[in-house]
């Protein structure tokens, strides 16, 4: 249920603070304490879960419920335009944090490209 060295399991108990915006029984939301964006938050699922790769259909609840309060934390936060949702996975997608975690992207104006495209040779 919660992995005693992870940091998000310890946002999720209380044991380290963050700047919590929204929990329900599935799901909690806080801002990114290093934001690359005006807007920048990460929603979680509360029962630990290392990454996307990992999800089986137990997980299904909670990883929907991200992408449903996504449209709304980010109107209420500053992003009520559109907003962009990343969940880095694995090695390729250079996950850093081993707890499953969507950020949510977005401001007043257009974000940059997602990726730069690499150069032709
Ligand atoms: P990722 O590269 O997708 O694993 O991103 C991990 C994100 O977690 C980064 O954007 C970090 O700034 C963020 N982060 C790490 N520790 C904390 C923390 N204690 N509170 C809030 N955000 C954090
Ligand atoms: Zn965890």
């Amino acid at each position: 249920m919660h992995d005693p060295n992870c940091i998000f399991c310890k946002i999720i108990r209380g044991e380290i603070p963050a700047r919590r915006l929204f929990e329900d029984e599935h799901v909690l939301a806080f801002h990114d304490i290093h934001p690359v964006a005006p807007v920048h938050l990460l929603i979680v699922p509360k029962a630990h879960l290392a990454t996307l790769g990992e999800a089986q259909a137990q997980h299904e609840p909670a990883l929907g419920r991200m992408l449903g309060v996504a449209a709304r934390l980010a109107a209420e936060q500053g992003s009520p335009d559109g907003f962009r949702l990343i969940v880095n996975t694995g090695q390729v997608g250079r996950q850093e944090v081993m707890h499953v975690h969507a950020h949510i992207l977005g401001g007043k104006e257009p974000l940059g490209s997602m990726l730069a495209r690499p150069k032709s040779s």
